[in-house]
C-alpha cells in the first residue's frame, strides 16, 4: 500500500512512559536525555566527582560509572554525597556486571539507576551435542535469571529507582545465540525475556536499550524491539546509542546516523554518543543530534548557505563572528548569507539575518524584513544594536 508521509514538518514520538531516574524524567511528553559516561576509576572519589560535575556542567544530565566489585560500589556512595554536599545531586547510573548481586544491591542503594546486560545472568555452557533449546529450556532458564535477578529488581522498585535493561550484539545468552543467532531477533528476545521477569516482579521503571557496533544492526534491533513491544502494549522508553562508535569525524557520523535515524521515526527517549575521546566531546554532538531534529533548542541555530560567485565577503569569517557574538542566547535562530538575490528569501525563517547587499554593505533582516543597511566592517556590532534595541539581546557569561 502507500506510505503514510508524515507531513508535519516535525518528528513524531513514540508514545512511551516517564520513567525517573533522580530528578530528570526519561520517557513521556519529556525532552530526550542526554547522557554519558566518565572513564575515570570509580575508586578515586575526588577524580571521580571532578569528571562526573564537569560532565553535568557541560550539559550532560545522567552520569554513568562502573562499578566492578563491592569496594567500587561503597565508592559511589561517597561520591554521590560529595555531589550532593558540594555540587547537586546529579542523577547516577551504575553499571553493574555479571559477578555479584552483593555489588548490585549495594550500589543501588546510591545511585538513581542500575544498567545490567541480561546476556551475562545465566551461564549457559555450550554443548556441542545440542539440538535445540526447547520452549521448557527456555522457561527453567528465565526461571534462573528470575531467582537471580529478583533482589535487585525488588530494591530498585522499592526504592523507586530506575533499571536499563542494556542488550549488546555480542554479548548474548547462549540460549539466544543458539536460536536466534548473534541477531536483532536475538537481541530483541533478550530483552523481552528480561523484561517479562520484571513485569512479574511488578517492576515498571524500566529503560531499554540495543546497542551495536554496526548501525544497520543497531537500527533493526531498535525498530524490531520497539514494534514488539508496542505489539506487546508495553511503552518502556528506550536509550538509543551506537557502542564503540571511534572517534573523530567518522565517530561523530556514525553516532548520529545510529541515534538521529532512530529518533527521526520518534524511537529513542534517551541517547548517548559515545567517542573514544572525552566524555565531555559526546555532549555538544549529542545536542547537536537533538536540535537539528527540532526535538531540543539548547543552542543558536544557524543558517548559513554554502557560498558562491555571488557571495559578497568572506562567509566562513563572518559566521564565525556572528557565531562567537551570539551563541550565548539559545532559542534564537539567525541566518548569515552570501547575497541579496537568493538570500532572504532562504533564511528559513531565521528570527534575524546577515545578508550581503553591495559591495561593503550589508544587510541587516528581522524575519523578512530589512531593517537597516550598513557597511561590512560594521556588520556584527549592528547585528548586536539591532538585537539590543529588540530586546533579545543577552549579555554573554
Ligand atoms: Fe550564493 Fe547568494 Fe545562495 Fe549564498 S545566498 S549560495 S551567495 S546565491
Amino acid at each position: 500500500g502507500m506510505m503514510d508521509l508524515d507531513l508535519t514538518g516535525s518528528v513524531p514520538r513514540r508514545n512511551t512512559r516517564a520513567v525517573r531516574v533522580g530528578d530528570i524524567l526519561i520517557g513521556g511528553a519529556n525532552p530526550v536525555v542526554i547522557q554519558s559516561m566518565i572513564n575515570e576509576d570509580t575508586m578515586d572519589i575526588d577524580g571521580s566527582y571532578r569528571a562526573i560535575r564537569k560532565l553535568h556542567e557541560e550539559g550532560c544530565e545522567i552520569v554513568r560509572l562502573t562499578v566492578p566489585s563491592l569496594a567500587h560500589a561503597h565508592a559511589v556512595g561517597f561520591i554521590k554525597e560529595k555531589l550532593r554536599t558540594e555540587y547537586e545531586d546529579v542523577p547516577l547510573v551504575a553499571d553493574v556486571h555479571h559477578n555479584g548481586m552483593r555489588i548490585a544491591l549495594e550500589v543501588a542503594k546510591h545511585v538513581d539507576k542500575v544498567r545490567i546486560n541480561p546476556g551475562l545472568y545465566v551461564y549457559e555452557k555450550p554443548d556441542p551435542n545440542r539440538v535445540e533449546y526447547t520452549e521448557e529450556d527456555f522457561k527453567k532458564l528465565a526461571e534462573q535469571m528470575k531467582e537471580k535477578l529478583e533482589p535487585l529488581i525488588v530494591s530498585l522498585r522499592d526504592q523507586g529507582k530506575a533499571m536499563r535493561i542494556g542488550v549488546n550484539h555480542g554479548s548474548l545468552a547462549e540460549r539466544m545465540l543458539f536460536t536466534y543467532g548473534d541477531t536483532p531477533e536475538g537481541m530483541v528476545e533478550s530483552a523481552l525475556e528480561c523484561i517479562r521477569i520484571c513485569r512479574e516482579l511488578d517492576f515498571h521503571n524500566l529503560i531499554i536499550s540495543m546497542k551495536a557496533s554496526k548501525v544497520p544492526v543497531m537500527l533493526s534491533a531498535y525498530r524490531l524491539l520497539a514494534q514488539r513491544l508496542e505489539a506487546e502494549g508495553m511503552n518502556y522508553p528506550l536509550h538509543l546509542g551506537v557502542t564503540e562508535a571511534g572517534d573523530g569525524e567518522y565517530g561523530r557520523i556514525k553516532s548520529t546516523l545510529g541515534i538521529g535515524t532512530l529518533l527521526a521515526e520518534g524511537i529513542g527517549d534517551t541517547i548517548r554518543v559515545s567517542l573514544t575521546e572525552d566524555p565531555v566531546k559526546e555532549i555538544p554532538v549529542g545536542y547537536g543530534i537533538l536540535q537539528g531534529l527540532g526535538l531540543r533548542r539548547t543552542m543558536v541555530e544557524y543558517v548559513a548557505c554554502p557560498s558562491c560567485g555571488r557571495t559578497l565577503f568572506n562567509l566562513e569569517t563572518v559566521l564565525h563572528e556572528v557565531r562567537e557574538a551570539t551563541k550565548h542566547m539559545p532559542g534564537l535562530s539567525i541566518a548569515v548569507m552570501g547575497c541579496i538575490v537568493n538570500g532572504p528569501g532562504e533564511m528559513a525563517d531565521a528570527d534575524y539575518g546577515y545578508v550581503g547587499r553591495g559591495p561593503g554593505t550589508i544587510a541587516l533582516y528581522r524575519g523578512r524584513e530589512e531593517i537597516r543597511v550598513v557597511p561590512e566592517e560594521d556588520g556584527v556590532q549592528e547585528l548586536i544594536r539591532l538585537l539590543q534595541g529588540d530586546g533579545v539581546w543577552v549579555d554573554p557569561p
